[in-house]
């Protein structure tokens, strides 16, 4: 989850298609999958980790800094608010990069261009596992994923609908983040079926962490004790002390659209964890073209 100020737990109960007319699959846009991408101009993992930071530095240069959230002051009547569930607007299934919605909505396209906002992003190779996703009003929770209650390898995005509570920046970090939950809690990298009788790695809400999964990885080498307090030497963000699988979303979002750090502190290193992993340093460097077209659209808007 990302949250403007308040971290909150909780989960959703998604209930798909509450008519039968919603259940009417539509594709209202064509698919996002089509438009040309400026594509990363790498192949391996030396050439894309030196191209990703080539982008982000540019990028930096261009917006400032990506990770740097603008942290609010809430009014004590905004205070009350936040501790309030999100106002759940609409549900949406989403297959592929079909938007599957009521079309009698007249908010369905103002939705699915919220939903683009994500599918842009992120190749629908590794963003299968979402099959819903959900519009929700609240005072300062900005985004969350969930695992759907009864298909555990299925998963929810929600986005807040309010273009007010966060600048493009924020929004294309944030669902950076929240992709970071779904690439180190997904169904490969985290077993729902095995039980914590017999886990024998790092059991967690979605399940039972596999032996190479990231985030077993991550909590091993840099989570030792249960809780920690928050400093800057430790970690990307306030945020990220709230428990490691916080932590693993900042320090990926802080991989993907920063430079490459030194390495000089701990919260350096765990941004450098992520270039342990071929795979990863490759996806970043295809994410950094991506999030350069999608700033520049917003650029133009
Ligand atoms: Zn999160």
């Amino acid at each position: 989850m990302r949250f403007k100020k308040l971290y909150v737990v909780g989960s959703l109960c998604i209930i798909m298609c509450l008519s039968a007319a919603g259940c009417e699959g539509q594709q209202l846009v064509e698919s996002n999958e089509q438009r040309d991408w400026i594509g990363a101009e790498c192949d391996n993992r030396e050439t894309c980790a030196a191209w990703g930071d080539e982008v982000a530095e540019e990028l930096e240069l261009y917006y400032g800094s990506l990770v740097d959230m603008q942290s609010v002051e809430l009014s004590a009547e905004e205070e009350e608010r936040s501790e309030e569930d999100e106002a759940i607007i609409a549900e949406y299934q989403i297959e592929g990069n079909a938007f599957i919605g009521d079309i009698e909505s007249t908010d369905a396209a103002e939705h699915e261009r919220l939903w683009n906002d994500f599918a842009w992003l992120f190749p629908l190779e590794e963003r299968k596992m979402v099959t819903a996703f959900s519009v929700f009003s609240h005072v300062d929770t900005l985004a969350h994923v969930v695992q759907h209650e009864d298909n555990a390898q299925e998963w929810s995005l929600a986005m807040n609908i309010d273009p007010a509570i966060m600048s493009p920046e924020e929004k294309m970090a944030t669902l950076v983040h929240e992709f970071g939950h779904l690439l180190t809690l997904n169904s490969t990298q985290v077993d729902p079926f095995v039980e914590q009788r017999s886990c024998t790695t790092l059991f967690l809400d979605e399940g039972c962490a596999s032996k190479d999964a990231y985030i077993y990885a991550f909590q091993s080498r840099f989570w030792p004790e249960l809780a920690y307090d928050y400093n800057d030497k430790q970690f990307v963000s306030e945020y990220a002390a709230m428990d490691f699988v916080e932590d693993i979303a900042e320090s990926w979002m802080n991989f993907v659209l920063t430079e490459k750090p030194a390495g000089a502190t701990i919260a350096e290193k765990k941004v450098l964890f992520f270039y342990d992993y071929d795979e990863l340093v490759m996806l970043r460097a295809e994410l950094l073209a991506r999030v350069a077209s999608w700033m520049e659209r917003y650029a133009k808007d």
